[in-house]
């Protein structure tokens, strides 16, 4: 059964419109389209970047407090329309209601945070008789956010959020498998925000490359895979576009010899298994020593077995399917591959019957580096726990790999994990927990995981550039 909702629209200079091709969207708890949304042509984006950049002087002359106050209307907003929005997060991404509704949450946390961070600060490096210098942040101008399908409207927030405090005018394209709800904020922050301050476009990747070629956009803002990152800056040099890359991982955790793995066992299982392990920072490989590996096994599969699989509307489900179905495709290839290999699948959950991208909840033990679900990013419901019986090895083993976004150490001596951590080459190294992103910390990647972070001082100051002005006396 499909459940039927309105089509919101592509919002240009503060209006909303159709478009000549549709889009259809799928609900991958059955596996057909639920809704078909305009999918932007590039004359449409040509007419967002002048109405973008026609808009952008007032809005970065428009004083910070006040650019504050009118995102903080946004959450005012979000919360009045928040039972709307979480459904929609839900038919087109998959996940239970409870956690879109936690998805909304979060992502007004970024509203919580910008909104109310002092942000007309000035540097004076020297003020003496010889002369003044100070360093200030200006904002860039048109921030092109290209986002991804696993937490549709929280990565918009991200983006959003900061560049406009930062004073800047955004365009946003949402994942061609997640347009609608970002489509519906779209259509939604028109009532608050300037026409053209916030413009939603949807469309395929080709709308992506476009705003990454675009003269008229100043930074791109992007989050997905490492292989479509490399394009975007690629594609970003040519005008020498800003770029906040935030790409994917392969999150290692290593539990060291004292973990208590009745303690651990539960918090393990949700680092790999949160939105189904549709987290960029998701624990992807999992190290325990030779000592502890069957009863950490044990402890994860006794949480993996509370787990509910179903369509995310169902009362009861704490799990949804896998989003799409290229990447269901994946994960089932990467762990069919790994048991030919010799690996077991020790635990595997139930699915619904019938339609829909359904994957169980899988647990793979006996494969080991080399195996491909090791070496890349399965990016769904599987987890790989390896052996290791020196720490100094596992360390190695953890950092032996292109990606760097985040890690995990796990153990009773809080000293020893941190001393362990410190040596991983990740973004954000977690003790006894992973992944925490919030809007206080910076978040970003290592080596090929991304460049630059969000959240924190330091995401706001991704959407500015440094400008000195320096007086003789
Ligand atoms: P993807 O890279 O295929 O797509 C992401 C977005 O880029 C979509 O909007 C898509 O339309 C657009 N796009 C595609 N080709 C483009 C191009 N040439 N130029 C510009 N835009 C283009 O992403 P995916 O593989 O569907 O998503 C999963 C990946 O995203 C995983 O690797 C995951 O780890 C990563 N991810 C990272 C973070 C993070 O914050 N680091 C968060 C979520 C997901």
């Amino acid at each position: 059964m499909t459940t039927s909702v309105t089509a919101p629209g592509l919002t240009i200079a503060g209006r909303v419109y159709g478009a000549d091709t549709m889009l259809p969207v799928v609900d991958p708890s059955v596996g057909a389209p639920f809704v078909e949304v305009p999918a932007a042509s590039l004359a449409q984006l040509d007419e967002a970047v002048a109405a973008a950049n026609a808009a952008f002087p007032a809005w970065r002359d428009t004083p910070a407090g006040r650019r504050q106050q009118l995102v903080r209307a946004i959450k005012d907003l979000v919360l009045a329309h928040l039972d709307e929005l979480a459904v929609l997060i839900t038919l087109e991404q998959g996940k239970p209601l409870a956690k879109a509704r936690g998805e909304i949450q979060a992502g007004l946390r970024q509203v919580d945070y910008f909104g109310g961070l002092d942000v007309d600060t000035v540097e004076v490096l020297k003020d003496d008789e010889t002369g003044r210098v100070e360093v200030r942040r200006a904002p860039l101008g048109v921030v092109g956010a290209i986002t991804v399908w696993n937490y549709p409207f929280l990565v918009a927030m991200f983006k959003m959020v900061p560049a406009l405090v930062a004073g800047n005018v955004v365009i946003i394209k949402p994942s061609p498998f997640t347009p609608v709800v970002t489509l519906r904020l779209g259509e939604l922050v028109q009532e608050v925000l300037p026409p053209a301050v916030v413009q939603v476009v949807a469309g395929g990747d080709e709308l992506g490359a476009a705003l990454t070629e675009h003269p008229g956009i100043h930074k791109i803002s992007f989050t997905g895979s490492v292989e479509t990152g490399k394009r975007v800056m690629a594609s970003a040099a040519r005008t020498v576009k800003r770029v906040t890359l935030e790409l994917g991982g392969n999150d290692a955790g290593i539990v060291l010899d004292d973990a208590d793995p009745a303690t651990v066992g539960a918090d393990l299982f949700w680092a790999g298994f949160s939105n189904g392990g549709q987290v960029c920072a998701a624990l992807k490989r999992l190290y325990v020593p030779a000592s502890r590996f069957d009863a950490i096994c044990e402890a994860v599969a006794a949480e993996a077995a509370t787990v509910v699989v179903g369509p995310g509307l169902q009362d009861g489900v704490t799990a949804g399917p896998v989003q799409n179905a290229p990447q269901l495709e994946r994960v089932r290839r990467l762990t069919e591959d790994a048991v030919r290999r010799g690996g077991e699948a020790f635990f595997r959950g139930e699915v619904p019957d019938g339609p829909g991208y359904w994957f169980p909840t899988t647990l793979v033990r006996g494969v080991a580096e080399g195996v491909p679900l090791v070496d890349e990013e399965p990016f769904g419901p599987v987890l790989p726990i390896l052996t290791y019986t020196d720490v100094d090895d596992a360390v190695a083993r953890a950092n032996a790999t292109d990606y760097g976004l985040g890690a995990s150490v796990w153990s009773l001596d809080l000293d020893r994990a941190a001393a362990v951590g410190a040596r991983l080459v990740a973004g954000s190294v977690w003790v006894n927990q992973h992944p925490v992103v919030t809007a206080t910390v910076p978040f970003g990647g290592a080596k090929q995981s991304g460049i630059g972070v969000e959240g924190s001082r330091h995401g706001l100051h991704a959407y500015t550039d440094l400008r000195v002005l320096s007086v003789k006396r």
